[in-house]
């Protein structure tokens, strides 16, 4: 029979590859999109019709309700959120609206309209925040250091809480910083890998960074939502560590973007302390150790790879642009 999911956060970096990943699984795949003046379609417009969209808003436990009802789901994605890390100091209620108590309702509108339905939340390396040990384990305390890595805590616990109280499939996955060339260009590793290309093809003078040293444990967005999944085809709901086992600095992957394009980053990049992050969660890395012997899961691109993926992305589209 066939197989059904729906993707909260559909138009988001995520969705729109874990989307293209179950429909070439032959499921069918719905949709919670909430409504915006404008079409947000744009990572998910090359499916067409394979992607059945349906409205719905974190912010409403009735829509929830009627989304679920209406699609019925074998699996239930969770990749909704306010994913900024910035803009949770600066939106730190409406974060925990969508991040934290969005999960809730999410939670509460699984178990009453469709209980069992499998449940992916997608919980976030932030809320490790300042760790005690790395790399972090599933075992590791949380320390979250900003709203985003308190409202995601939040809602980890609401679906462990969920899972031993009402017996739910429901299970958390604990992701690392992860890119493509669907992120957004306010996210560092966009930002550099556009810069790159955009001094390549003399569309740009230079590229303004924050912290050079700071180290992040990157991964490619194709390699996470592959984990997602494996997660719902089990007997039974874990929680697992989904990064890539390795940590690379800002200046490796600017030294690469450059690299790629044959030019010398020296030149071109200078350090601005305006876009240093006001609360720097330094040490982040995950043991994947736990994913990889019970799921068989590990990342498929190096950190190269992504670096070079993204720069050949960025020359095209900026290519294509400037040609249109
Ligand atoms: P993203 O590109 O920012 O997408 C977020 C999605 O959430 C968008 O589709 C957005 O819809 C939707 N959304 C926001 N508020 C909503 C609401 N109130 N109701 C319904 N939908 C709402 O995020 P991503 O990079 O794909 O990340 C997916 C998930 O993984 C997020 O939960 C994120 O916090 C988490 N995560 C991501 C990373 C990473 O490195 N990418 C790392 C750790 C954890 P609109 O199009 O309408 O804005």
């Amino acid at each position: 029979m066939t197989k059904k999911a729906l993707i909260t956060g559909l138009t988001g970096q995520d969705g729109s590859y874990l989307a293209e990943l179950l429909v070439s699984k032959g499921y069918e795949v719905y949709g919670l999109v909430r409504r915006s003046s404008s079409s947000n379609l744009g990572r998910i417009r090359h499916l067409g019709d394979k992607v059945k969209i349906l409205s719905g808003d974190l912010l409403d436990q009735s829509s929830l309700m009627d989304v679920i009802t209406e699609s019925a789901p074998d699996e239930i994605y969770n990749l909704a959120s306010q994913s900024y890390v910035p803009l949770s100091w600066t939106q730190p209620a409406l974060t925990a609206e969508y991040t934290a108590l969005g999960v809730s309702r999410l939670l509460e509108s699984i178990r009453r309209c469709k209980p069992d339905a499998k449940f992916y939340q997608a919980s976030s390396s932030e809320v490790f925040g300042q760790p005690d040990e790395s790399p972090q384990t599933e075992r590791t305390a949380f320390r979250p250091r900003n709203p985003y890595g308190v409202a995601k805590a939040y809602a980890h616990w609401m679906t462990i809480n969920y899972r031993n109280q009402y017996n739910l499939y429901a299970c958390c996955g604990i992701t690392y910083t992860h890119e493509s060339p669907r992120r957004g260009s306010e996210f560092v590793f966009r930002k550099i890998t556009q810069g790159a290309a955009k001094i390549k093809l003399g569309l740009d003078k230079e590229l303004k960074l924050g912290n050079l040293d700071a180290r992040r444990d990157w991964c490619f967005a194709q390699d996470v939502v592959e984990a997602m999944w494996l997660m719902l085809q089990q007997e039974q709901a874990e929680d697992y560590i989904i990064a890539s086992g390795a940590v690379n600095s800002v200046k490796d992957l600017v030294k690469y973007a450059f690299d790629y394009v044959g030019l010398n980053w020296q030149d071109y990049v200078s350090v601005d302390p305006a876009f240093y992050r006001p609360d720097e969660a330094v040490l982040l890395a995950g043991s994947i150790d736990k994913i990889h012997k019970e799921l068989d899961w590990k990342p498929r691109y190096s950190f190269k790879n992504l670096v070079e993926l993204m720069v050949e992305n960025d020359l095209k589209e900026l290519t294509d642009r400037s040609a249109s």
